[in-house]
């Protein structure tokens, strides 16, 4: 069974070709600066990387050429579009209308376009993509799976905002979250690793990546979680600011003289751990920087480190409890440094990081001491697989 995973950004398409008897990844690749100058296809076959450079005016002719390279030519690794089963396409928002992921209709594309205003910058892209495989590969099982899904069993004490409700009945205005199927994904492996049903466990679920949220799961539901009504609240991030008093909004606007636009594009692009550091988006960077003495770097990755052990220390209280605590993506999978900033203060749970286990060890690893009560673990995390788990549940149903 070979499920083809896409994840249309809105000049980018991620995509990996999944081999589901086994979970294993067959080819991978991501195509980039579609309608642009210089467009390429940068593609992983057997561990070599290559790259085909030429004009890509839009998400249609992305897919086309990724099918091509799939299918056809030298470096192809199947030999007919038929062997796909399905694909699976990454979708940002869902609304309150979508709960669980779910095969694509006429019906479910339009419910999926009445969501753009409230993802105006994702939704049409995630559609380029689905508009373009129903062309391509009409015949093909194809199904949405949503970054807000998993966060719809949150209660409505969390996700509603202190706003005239009125907005929120008009516009949907609320918390949704995002990053839920990696919060899915990570839920079920650190339940295996635990050797527990995620319905008996108490999770504090950390996704530290580029984009970085927190997420409480609580058997195994998600019962509040760090991002809000768009990905920009929560976290400091690598450049969107997270959680700001909501009048600075207003301020940046007047003394800075921007437009609604352009103040969105300060929050989203200019700020997080690149504006505050005025160094990099990159945490490698800072790390590096902040061991070499630089104070500034070493005050923005404490202040980020700070913001998610306060999320801990909130889910933890709102969970009446915790299992677990999860560290997955990026930094979360790949940075002691940090992870031991945010577990500097876990004595009043009886717990303690392991330095050595800390610093290194398998992939999936607990980083706690033995006698820790709530255990530490670092989980990577998958959103491919994930997606593509969902897409073999539709078909064997
Ligand atoms: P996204 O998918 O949101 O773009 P990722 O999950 O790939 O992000 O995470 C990217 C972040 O992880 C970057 O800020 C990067 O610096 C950080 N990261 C990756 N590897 C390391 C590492 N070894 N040490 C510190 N940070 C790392």
């Amino acid at each position: 069974m070979k499920i083809l995973v896409l994840n249309c950004g809105s000049s980018s398409i991620k995509y990996q070709l999944l081999d589901m008897a086994t979970e294993t990844l067959i080819t991978k690749g991501l195509v980039e600066r579609i309608g642009l100058k210089d467009s390429v296809l940068k593609y992983t076959v057997e561990g070599v990387q290559r790259k085909i450079e030429r004009d890509i005016p839009g998400h249609s002719e992305g897919i086309s050429l990724v099918l091509d390279v799939i299918s056809k030519g030298e470096h192809r690794v199947i030999d007919s579009l038929d062997e796909i089963t399905a694909v699976g396409h990454r979708v940002t928002h869902g609304g309150e209308k979508f709960k669980d992921s779910v095969v694509i209709t006429d019906s479910v594309i339009k419910d999926i376009e009445a969501c753009i205003p409230i993802a105006p910058l994702h939704n049409p892209a995630n559609l380029e993509g689905i508009y373009a495989c129903r062309k391509l590969m009409p015949d093909t099982l194809q199904v949405a799976v949503f970054d807000t899904a998993f966060h719809q069993t949150m209660p409505e004490k969390a996700y509603m905002y202190g706003l005239p409700y009125d907005l929120y009945k008009k516009y949907g205005v609320r918390r949704y979250g995002f990053h839920g199927t990696s919060h899915r994904y990570v839920t079920e492996q650190t339940a295996k690793l635990m050797g527990k049903k995620p319905e008996d466990l108490k999770l504090v679920i950390c996704h530290l990546g580029n984009g970085a949220s927190v997420t409480a799961v609580k058997n195994g539901k998600s019962v509040d979680t760090s991002m809000g009504f768009t990905p920009l609240e929560g976290l400091i991030m690598g450049t969107r600011c997270g959680e700001i008093d909501p009048a600075l909004v207003c301020f940046i606007m007047e003394h800075e003289d921007m437009t609604a636009k352009q103040v969105s594009r300060y929050l989203n692009s200019k700020s997080g751990v690149l504006g505050l550091s005025e160094i990099s988006s990159d945490f490698r960077d800072l790390e590096d920087a902040a061991i070499a003495g630089d104070e500034r770097a070493e005050m923005t990755i404490n202040a980020f480190a700070y913001q998610v052990e306060r999320y801990i220390g909130a889910y933890i209280m709102v969970m009446n409890g915790a299992d677990a605590i999860v560290f997955t993506a990026g930094l979360g999978e790949n940075s002691p440094y940090v992870r031991a900033k945010v577990c500097a203060d876990l004595d009043y749970l009886g717990s303690r990081l392991d330095a050595a286990r800390n610093e290194k060890g398998e992939k999936t690893r607990k980083i706690s001491t033995d006698d820790s009560k709530v255990a530490v673990y670092v989980v990577p995390t998958n959103e491919e697989i994930m997606i593509a788990r969902e897409c073999k549940r539709f078909l064997n149903k």
